[in-house]
């Protein structure tokens, strides 16, 4: 067969099938021309066996003439395609109506998750009391995570902070403290804060997880003692607990505060007189706190003879699983939409 034949059948069958496809009314039937034609098994295909019996010279004319055959049968498909959607909304158009007296579909309403509305509900508390929110990075230089705040390289405190690091050797914070040296270093004192985010521990069970949430609270001035401090957390413990909410303070260990101390709230459930939820203390652990230590101020520049301030920590977590009676912290994090949405 030489080329000129060969471009005379191409031409017949790429006339046989854009009429084969022009009568066609559905997409599926217009497929099956489609294939059957330019399939593997094809009419176009089989021809190209014949390409062996071409002359050499004439090859390149060959090919050229199977693609114009294919580019026909193809645009030729792709018009009955688009043809066959017209066809269809026009007639989709013409019979289905609009019932206006049907009821719209309901979205259903979206809401903050259960931590971020316990969070904004913290921030609300220490607003109204005038702290601002100041906010910092997750990932961490060890100078403002652990240096900055009185844990030498090697203190035992570290430990208890085991974190997340990186390659290039920053780490995730495991507090929102940062917050604090990048504001002492960035403002004049007096400075009243809170800082609330993300923070990271290496720490996996029921009531820890590798990632929470805290919000601390900073205030540095003249004259600032341990009774502003205590004031303060009662009158959070009030507003958030309920009025007549009782706190304690008692002797604890951060190197970042001197004195310190853990803060007990009275227990909400038993109203003190001793239940499961407070191993029969009548007391919730819910905050650390205390006197910024004169290490930290000299870290940051801030004159420690002249001024003095308090610092307070708390888990979002923590509170919001006591406020809810919630028992195991991971369904936080579960994204299970029945669990989210009873809140
Ligand atoms: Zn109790």
């Amino acid at each position: 067969m030489d080329v000129v034949e060969l471009e005379g059948r191409l031409q017949k069958l790429a006339d046989e099938a854009v009429e084969a496809l022009s009568a066609v009314e559905e997409k599926e039937e217009a497929i099956q021309v489609k294939n059957r034609y330019l399939g593997r098994q094809g009419t176009v295909q089989e021809l190209m066996s014949v390409m062996r019996e071409i002359p050499n010279e004439q090859k390149p004319q060959a090919g050229r003439a199977i693609n114009r055959c294919k580019q026909q049968i193809e645009s030729s498909f792709e018009d009955q395609l688009k043809e066959i959607a017209e066809r269809e909304l026009q007639r989709r158009i013409e019979e289905e109506t609009v019932d206006v007296t049907l009821p719209g579909r309901k979205t259903s309403a979206g809401m903050g998750h259960p931590l971020r509305q316990v969070e904004r509900e913290l921030i609300a508390i220490f607003d109204a009391m005038g702290f601002e929110v100041a906010e910092g990075p997750e990932i961490e230089s060890d100078y403002y995570n652990f240096e900055a705040l009185n844990f030498p390289p090697d203190h035992p405190a570290r430990d208890m902070q085991d974190t997340f690091v990186l390659e290039d050797g920053r780490l995730l914070r495991t507090h929102t403290s940062p917050v604090q040296v990048r504001t002492m270093h960035a403002y004049e004192v007096p400075i009243r804060i809170i800082s609330p985010g993300r923070v990271y521990r290496c720490d996996s069970d029921l009531t820890h997880s590798p990632v929470f949430h805290q919000i601390e609270g900073l205030l540095i001035d003249e004259d600032v003692s341990m009774a502003d401090l205590k004031g303060t957390l009662t009158a959070f413990a009030k507003r958030f607990f309920g009025e007549g909410t009782k706190i304690r303070f008692r002797p604890s260990y951060f190197p970042f505060t001197e004195p310190s101390a853990e803060v007990d709230v009275e227990c909400i459930f038993c109203a003190g007189e001793g239940c499961r939820v407070c191993s029969r203390t009548g007391w919730l652990e819910v905050l650390g706190a205390g006197m910024v230590d004169p290490n930290v101020f000299e870290a940051s520049g801030i004159d420690a003879d002249r001024y003095s301030g308090f610092a307070f920590g708390l888990g979002v977590e923590r509170i919001a699983m006591l406020k809810r009676g919630i028992r195991d912290i991971r369904r936080f994090f579960e994204n299970d939409v029945r669990f989210l949405e009873q809140f």
